[in-house]
């Protein structure tokens, strides 16, 4: 009776925050802008009918379709349950609990450090400069011990790009120390940025991918982790021996083939539209103080009053990401990019707050 069950798990596990993810936030709306999403469903059919069979470990066809289109080759790439393994994995592979680090710029994306501290391995932190790019001296200054530096471009949530010289800068000042992840989730809405061609000449560079964003598939949880063969091949003795069940490697070599790629594409003209579509919209309100450019399926928005904002849109069934607590983003709101018809709704939900559109209320 004495001791409480949960004083038996790790001290590290017990002091854990998990990440908080748009579905544990919960809400109850009918326009999700809150987690990155495509925001239709995408209709696939099964193919096979092996359910009574373990999957392959590694799918060859979705390996080599990845490949294929990621301009690799197939020893170069690892599939995974989302990108969010491929995190969890380098760390595992990579760092030693209690004395390796790994390294990320905030604001970022939250599953580096959920990861690192799953592990019990030490995340420290620089954050990026004003204009949201790396801090070269601070990182070099910050080094020892760090094993993997993580890095997202675009980065998730502010849709910037970080600038290719500074990565190159990191990725000498890295060399022979540390491998340098670059999180390419977002990397469909700007494919010319891709890193995955540096990696022949880099091969302490990693690239993570995702089919969760515009492939439309985030339900999948299917991701891919782009790196020369010795990392891969790390990587493939850290990973669960059946990562992927047989629907998900079905599905996602459907995704892959060159019409599920072509409809990609599509669904990115049409997103890209609807940002710049929203972009313009938004700038003309007066609760927006700010519009942050996007190269991704989602812009950053910083408002006058965002508490209020949040909430009412919230109690419409209008569901953003608030985004006040991380460093820097005070006032800010990550929304997702919808259908234009959500974009519509957004804009008109906005104008009708009171103040908005510029209708200056009497207390
Ligand atoms: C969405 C996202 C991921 C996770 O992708 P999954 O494949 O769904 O696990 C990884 N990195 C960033 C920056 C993301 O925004």
């Amino acid at each position: 009776m004495s001791l409480k069950i949960t004083e038996l798990a790790r001290a590290n596990v017990r002091a854990l925050t998990p990440y908080q993810s748009a579905r544990r936030l919960g809400g109850n709306g009918d326009v999700w802008l809150n987690a990155n999403e495509y925001p239709l469903p995408v209709p696939f059919e099964m193919s096979q009918n092996t359910l009574n069979r373990y999957p392959e470990c590694q799918p060859k066809q979705v390996i080599e379709r990845y490949a294929a289109y990621a301009g690799m080759t197939p020893d170069q790439v690892l599939v995974s349950r989302g990108a969010d393994e491929g995190i969890e994995l380098l760390i595992r592979a990579f760092c030693e609990p209690g004395q390796d680090a790994i390294l990320f710029c905030p604001p970022t994306y939250g599953m580096y450090s959920v990861s690192a501290e799953t592990i019990g391995v030490e995340y420290r932190t620089v954050p990026a400069l004003d204009n949201w790019q790396l801090n070269l001296p601070a990182i070099a200054a910050a080094l020892d011990g760090v094993k993997l530096v993580y890095m997202c471009s675009p980065n998730n949530p502010t849709g910037n790009l970080i600038d290719p010289e500074a990565i190159r800068q990191l990725l000498e000042m890295t060399r022979g120390k540390a491998l340098v992840v670059a999180d390419e989730a977002y990397i469909e809405f700007c494919p010319q940025a891709t890193l995955a061609g540096w990696i022949a000449e880099y091969p302490h560079l990693v690239v993570l991918r995702t089919l969760s964003k515009a492939f439309a598939l985030a339900g999948l949880r299917c991701g891919f982790t782009l790196a020369n063969a010795a990392v891969i091949e790390l990587l493939l003795k850290v990973i669960a021996p059946y990562p992927l069940s047989t629907p998900v490697a079905d599905i996602a070599a459907q995704a892959l083939s060159d019409d599920g790629i072509a409809l990609m594409r599509q669904h990115v003209v049409e997103l890209n539209a609807n940002r710049a579509w929203l972009a313009t919209a938004l700038t003309r309100l007066s609760c927006v103080e700010q519009v942050f450019p996007s190269e991704t399926n989602y812009i950053l928005v910083r408002f006058t009053d965002s508490p209020t904002i949040f909430k009412s849109l919230w109690d419409q069934g209008i569901i953003l990401r608030d985004q006040n607590k991380n460093p820097g983003l005070a006032g800010c709101l990550r929304i997702s990019i919808g259908t234009r018809n959500e974009c519509e709704r957004l804009i008109a939900a906005l104008q009708a707050l009171p103040g908005t559109a510029g209708i200056v209320e009497q207390a």
